[in-house]
């Protein structure tokens, strides 16, 4: 067991001072504020602590990218070229070195749980490697040597759009398949010592690469509450083109053929109709918001609040890793509110630290977690109260969400565990050497 007196710590809904928790087999089994006089022997931290942060759509080989995507103008899509040219290079030792430097990374900003959004599955030709599941197992490894909880969406990637036969580096996303993706997925494991540390749930890549008829392949998970991930509505065109090759819209579609449902998460949902809405929100879904990667690719804003309002549940995501700061995404979602209706107020703090913890974490199938709270997994998250950034902004909600960034975290706990001690220089020079090498 282990005891630890919080500085101030952010429970049931509001900070506290002095919260003193006790932590056995990865998890509080006691967690009372205003008790400075009980904290003999306990561990003191300094500074306001947080539940960990669930990072819902994540994919680390997107990393690499980062600060080098911006000298010409560009779109979405020859974004997505020079995405491609990264995707080329990796193999299965490469990927396992570079995810492991970017989960760090995660940890380190705050994140206790990723998602990883997992379509690099094969060699550069398209043949699967000797163990099929080589890359995803690459990635749970990964993970897991981070220290960080992981669920690998393993994504079904069919047609390079609407129809179209995977091409070039596509190649390496395609199964063939859905019964041949089925078959991969079945024989995934969790590597041995992960323990509930890992899941495995399931992607369809977007409805540019299911076709319409190979969505029945995710009725099994809908309908065992397993968590299945989907790109939708990022794009104006995914839209047009769904229009045009089924007469509906993508949220539309995932609706007739069963694919919506409270286990289902919509990444992005950018680009939506009132109807759409109204879908995500009838049937639950949640709704994966990725604010910093959505500002990097001029994707536009998604109606977060209006999703909410209907009964789907917004959490967030850092997507392509242009930035990684599980601060920046919570105020990202207000203040991009703010700039689209020119008023203030839309989310308050508490609801944003609600869907980048509870519900982030639901949405990854990992119930147990979010909150510190007997019998949660016992995750913190400590900031700096000093920082140039969070000094003299009151120590409270409004600290985390509108002035705290991924530098001011000191300390990370994971499942009972301490993963990050406050040295962020060691982070960046693991991940300059692990990008580095891939690049030269
Ligand atoms: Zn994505």
């Amino acid at each position: 067991m282990s005891v630890h007196l919080l500085q101030h710590a952010w429970i049931e809904g509001r900070v506290r001072d002095a919260v003193l928790v006790e932590i056995e087999h990865g998890r509080f089994t006691r967690v009372t504020p205003d008790a400075a006089d009980a904290a003999d022997g306990a561990d003191r931290v300094g500074g306001l602590t947080l539940p960990g942060f669930a990072n819902t759509h994540s994919h680390a080989f997107h990393r690499a990218l980062r600060g080098r995507t911006q000298s010409d103008r560009g779109t979405f899509w020859t974004w997505r070229e020079q995405m491609y040219a990264v995707a080329g290079r990796l193999d299965p030792d490469s990927y396992y070195q570079l995810a492991r430097a970017v989960y760090v990374e995660m940890l380190a900003a705050g994140y206790t749980a990723v998602g990883e959004f997992h379509y690099l599955h094969h060699q550069p030709d398209g043949t699967p490697y000797a163990d099929p599941n080589a890359m995803g197992s690459a990635l749970l490894a990964a993970a897991q040597d981070a220290g960080i909880r992981i669920t690998l969406l393993d994504t079904l990637y069919l047609s390079s759009g609407f129809g179209a036969a995977p091409e070039g580096v596509q190649r390496r996303f395609d199964d063939g398949s859905a019964e041949a993706w089925q078959d991969r997925v079945a024989a995934l494991r969790i590597p041995d010592g992960a323990g509930d540390r890992a899941r495995i749930g399931v992607a369809a890549h977007s409805v540019r690469a299911v076709p319409a008829a190979a969505l029945k392949a995710f009725t099994p998970s809908v309908d065992a509450g397993l968590p299945v991930h989907v790109h939708l509505s990022e794009q104006v065109k995914e839209n047009e083109d769904c229009l045009a090759a089924y007469g509906l819209t993508p949220a539309g579609l995932l609706a007739e053929h069963g694919v919506l449902g409270p286990m289902t998460s919509a990444v992005h949902a950018t680009h939506l109709t009132d109807e759409d809405i109204r879908l995500l929100g009838e049937a639950r879904t949640f709704a994966s918001f990725c604010p910093t990667t959505e500002r990097d690719l001029g994707d536009g804003i998604g109606p977060s609040r209006r999703l909410e309002e209907s009964g789907a549940v917004v959490t967030l995501g850092s997507d392509s890793h242009a930035v990684i700061d599980a601060f920046e995404e919570m105020r990202a979602l207000e203040l991009d509110e703010r700039l689209a209706t020119q008023a203030r107020g839309h989310w308050s703090a508490a609801e944003l630290l609600t869907a980048a913890s509870v519900d982030g974490h639901r949405s990854l199938g990992f119930a147990d977690a979010g909150e510190i709270a007997v019998g949660r997994r016992a995750d913190l998250v400590t900031i700096d109260l000093a920082s140039t950034r969070t000094a003299g902004t009151g120590a409270d909600e409004h600290t985390a969400v509108f002035a705290a960034g991924a530098a001011d975290v000191t300390r990370v706990v994971v499942d009972g565990r301490v993963v990050f001690d406050g040295d962020h220089r060691s982070v960046g020079r693991s991940l300059s050497e692990k990008i580095g090498r891939i690049w030269a």
